[in-house]
């Protein structure tokens, strides 16, 4: 009996990794025209001002509608489209589309403050030769600020980073693109390693957040964010936190000192026009 039952565990998990594997063999020969055919969209989740509640900018996140699976997260394709080398256009695409929504933003709600949109950058996109001159020549077409502009590049993507690495995001650091490093205090932070690197924002780690869920909140979780805060300060780097899903969360964070906000409690990603609709309602009070 208990032969048999682990047996069918057996074929039950074994036909489950074979249908990943199906799916995954027939998302890597559909990703590479999938550019082409058009079924990549893009959804913005706004970035919120903790101390005023406005909108400051909102974040690109890729989707992929796939004719077969629906809509598909990032997190299902872009670990293939980096494999395949899809990711170089594909990331140059978002980054084009996002900065014309931005610059669509800027003209439509110019009382509204200056918008920017923050680009997720991916490891084979810092070493791509081509970065530099693609974002110059991006921001050229569109007439967009080099400032409206905000690259997310992930903490452990900088690991170890030598000078070659670094050069390409310095260059854009000094044109006046912001550099964010994103999920800050996943793993293998090195504090003393920020001072190198052409970053002005840290995005913290969604599980920092979570860790606020409870209250009163884990003490030794805020005198880590506590410090992690205060140490951006010091090196001139504003805080944004990421997954805020209640009320109470931002005002914990709002009291530690972070800057911006993002989360399900003031939005999920969605259309560009739910921006629109965010922005205006926020100019008008
Ligand atoms: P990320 O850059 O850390 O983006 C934040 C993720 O958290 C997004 O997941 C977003 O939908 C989700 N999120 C936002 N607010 C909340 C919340 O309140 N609660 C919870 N539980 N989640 C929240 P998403 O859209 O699935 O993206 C996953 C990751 O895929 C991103 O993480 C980013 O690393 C990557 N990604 C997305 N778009 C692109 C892109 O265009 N290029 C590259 N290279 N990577 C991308
Ligand atoms: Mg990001
Ligand atoms: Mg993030
Ligand atoms: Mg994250």
């Amino acid at each position: 009996r208990a032969k048999a039952s682990g047996g069918n565990r057996f074929e039950l998990a074994d036909a489950e990794a074979d249908a990943r594997a199906i799916t995954r063999h027939g998302l890597t020969t559909a990703l590479p025209t999938a550019l082409d055919r058009g079924e990549f969209f893009i959804e913005y989740q706004p970035l919120v001002h903790l101390g005023d509640g406005s909108v400051r900018g909102a974040e690109a996140l890729v989707r992929w509608l796939h004719p077969q699976h629906g809509v598909l997260g990032p997190d299902r394709f872009i670990p293939l489209a980096e494999h395949t080398g899809l990711i170089v256009p594909l990331g140059r695409w978002v980054l084009e589309q996002s900065v014309r929504q931005a610059r669509d933003w800027r003209e439509r709600h110019a009382d509204a403050g200056p918008m920017r949109i923050n680009v997720n950058l991916s490891p084979c996109q810092l070493t791509h030769p081509g970065l530099v001159q693609d974002t110059v020549d991006i921001l050229e077409r569109t007439g967009v600020e080099p400032d409206a502009l905000c690259l997310e590049v992930t903490e452990s993507a900088l690991i170890g980073a030598d000078d070659d690495l670094l050069k390409p995001l310095r260059r854009l650091a000094e044109m006046g693109v912001d550099i964010a490093l994103d999920d800050f205090g996943t793993g293998y932070s090195n504090l003393a390693n920020l001072r190198r690197l052409p970053v002005s924002i840290l995005k913290l780690d969604r599980s920092f957040t979570q860790s606020m869920q409870q209250f009163p909140a884990d003490p030794v979780d805020l005198k880590i964010v506590e410090g992690i805060v205060s140490l951006a300060h010091s090196l001139d780097l504003a805080v944004t936190v990421e997954g805020v899903e209640t009320g109470a969360q931002a005002e914990q964070l709002r009291i530690l000192g972070c800057d911006t906000a993002q989360g399900w409690y003031y939005a999920r990603p969605g259309p560009p026009e739910r921006l629109h609709q965010l922005a205006l309602v926020d100019a008008t009070g």
